[in-house]
């Protein structure tokens, strides 16, 4: 399956030696590094985007499913680094490393759920996909309960209940009435399934789990612009924000010229 054996290269020296499934990967300085480099840096995008969309709501419902999805995108990445930090420094306070992942992987299932909030929210839905926005946070929380008894014990079981979490509302999704969107969820879903290799492939490829944060991040991406393109960018709340622009601009002008009026005075006044 794998014939490319990159500890024969020059790229061997990055990675350490694969591990039975029942043992945990010991990524070496320079992946360590990268695990939290790849996903440190979208704490603050994340953040931004997050606001972006609180300010561009125009009702209730829309405030309430940025807070649902920013909370969960931000925290995912927050979570994530901060393990990743304690996984490389400090490894050897083994019970607090081990809870940190246990975090780590409990805030993937609220992710999860929140991506789906906003469109389960705010998108007209069947009159059966309508329960699907309460019981997504209900398999979240079984998801984490699962996590806080079980961790670890079925990698296998772990990945399938993860690709459950993640598919089953999207079965919902495809019985929307509108269909924008649902090209840049299908894409984005691809990557998070595609990243899921370089997940499996600790010891086997160098970097294998930066290059996993790095399809996350790009598949939270094209799932955030899909949100902020079809659910927010399109109400009102857009043209409160470029009226908010437009009004300061005019007023800069105004100030603007107020001032050179002021200066303009005494020397007219000065001349002949
Ligand atoms: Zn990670």
């Amino acid at each position: 399956m794998y014939s490319m054996d990159f500890r024969r290269t020059k790229l061997g020296r990055f990675m350490n030696n694969r591990v039975p499934s029942s043992k945990r990967y010991q990524p070496t300085e320079y992946e360590h590094a990268a695990n939290c480099a790849t996903h440190g840096f979208w704490i603050i995008p994340s953040i931004l985007g997050s606001s972006v969309l609180y300010f561009l709501s125009d009702d209730q419902w829309e405030t309430i499913s940025a807070w649902m999805y920013g909370t969960g995108l931000s925290g995912l990445f927050i979570m994530s680094t901060m393990f990743h930090t304690v996984s490389w420094k400090k490894s050897h306070l083994r019970k607090v490393e081990q809870r940190f992942h246990m975090c780590d992987r409990m805030v993937i299932y609220f992710f999860i759920a929140a991506s789906y909030a906003p469109w389960l929210n705010l998108r007209e839905l069947g009159p059966w996909a309508v329960h699907m926005r309460w019981l997504v946070w209900i398999m979240a929380c079984i998801g984490s309960a699962y996590v806080f008894f079980f961790h670890e014990k079925n990698k296998i079981l772990d990945l399938l209940c993860y690709t459950a979490m993640g598919a089953v509302p999207a079965v919902v999704l495809l019985s929307m009435p509108n269909r924008e969107g649902i090209l840049e969820l299908s894409v984005g879903g691809v990557f998070y399934c595609l990243g899921i290799v370089f997940f499996k492939s600790d010891g086997l490829i160098p970097f294998a789990h930066a290059i996993w944060h790095v399809f996350v991040a790009v598949g939270a991406g094209i799932h955030y612009y899909a949100i902020w393109r079809y659910l927010y960018a399109t109400g009102t709340g857009q043209i409160k924000i470029s009226r908010y622009f437009e009004n300061s601009f005019l007023e800069l002008a105004y100030v603007g010229r107020e001032l050179e009026c002021l200066w303009r005075s005494p020397l007219t006044a000065l001349m002949p």
